[in-house]
């Protein structure tokens, strides 16, 4: 990586995949997430950028029970729209103000047409870059690769990105199935914010990457947003990391051929031995990560 370039498993389609199906399993149900109306979509946007994502739900239903489209709030009075803030607590006032003048634009510029792609978004009043690459996203599909905070913990614990703008927008846009944003930004923000929070919830949350992630593997679960190691019992997770990423190199292994690549003081009857062995892998094996078979009277594992 000395140029910054990202490393990214040679796999990349089997990473998206992995990644799109467990979004699509479970993943919170905000209903913003459910409408790709442009207008509904820029208020939830709008309101995220100071407030809690729980939070946000009910204000943002009672702003558009009360200004359903972008023509209903640009024909609302300004002051009516800043009220509402207030009362939501939602945050600086000129977040009310600017997507009042922007329900304008709307309406007297674009005739009531939101632009589709993340320059033409940009125009509008009070849309920076993210916003604009949010909206194209979720509202048309055309949206570039979302890189936030949650973003880069991800893909700098998973795949080593370093720590530098450039890498982090080349790692996430390489990874990005073309014309695919809405899935994927919904899913990797997803991914940030669920499992591979400060604190890593890695298996709790069955993460899909843990097969290639970095972190997982080695136990360092630092990133640009967490400088020193979080607080939580990592010793578990390495070795069942190490064991993950072993067994991705090979087709099977037995546990007396695992039990050394895996800890060096690994002794079959000892402490670290096939007893401890077993239970890791039955852990991955309910987690549905690793197969485990009995062969002639012995145990092998493989990755499912
Ligand atoms: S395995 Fe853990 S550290 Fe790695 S990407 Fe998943 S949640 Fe993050």
């Amino acid at each position: 990586m000395t140029d910054g370039a990202p490393s990214l498993p040679e796999d990349v389609e089997a990473v998206r995949e992995a990644l799109v199906e467990w979004y699509e399993r479970d993943h919170r149900d905000f209903p913003w997430r459910r409408t790709d109306d442009p207008y509904e979509i820029l208020v939830s946007e709008v309101m995220s950028q100071q407030t809690q994502l729980d939070r946000v739900v009910d204000a943002w239903e009672a702003f558009l029970d009360r200004w359903p489209t972008a023509d209903a709030l640009a024909a609302a009075d300004r002051a009516d729209v800043v009220r509402f803030w207030t009362d939501h607590r939602l945050g600086y006032n000129n977040r009310a103000k600017y997507l009042h003048e922007a329900a304008r634009q709307i309406r007297d510029d674009y005739d009531g047409d939101f632009p589709r792609t993340p320059a033409g978004l940009s125009e509008l009043m009070g849309v920076g870059p993210y916003t604009a690459n949010a909206v194209a996203s979720f509202a048309f599909d055309a949206g570039d690769a979302v890189v936030d905070t949650n973003v880069k913990r991800v893909l700098h614990r998973a795949f080593g990105v370093e720590d530098s703008d450039d890498a982090f927008e080349r790692a996430a846009g390489e990874l990005m199935p073309e014309g695919e944003s809405r899935v994927w930004n919904n899913a990797i923000m997803e991914l940030g914010g669920v499992a591979c929070g400060k604190k890593p919830r890695c298996d709790e949350e069955g993460c899909p990457w843990r097969r290639w992630c970095h972190a997982y593997e080695t136990g360092d679960f630092t990133a640009p947003d967490v400088p020193t190691q979080p607080s939580f019992d990592g010793s578990r997770r390495q070795f069942r990391g190490r064991i993950v990423r072993t067994l991705g190199e090979h087709d099977e292994l037995a546990l007396d051929e695992l039990g050394p690549r895996i800890r060096v003081d690994y002794a079959p009857d000892g402490e670290y031995g096939r007893e401890w062995l077993r239970e890791l892998l039955s852990d991955l094996a309910d987690d549905g990560l690793v197969d485990v078979n009995v062969r002639d009277g012995e145990t092998v594992a493989r990755l499912r």
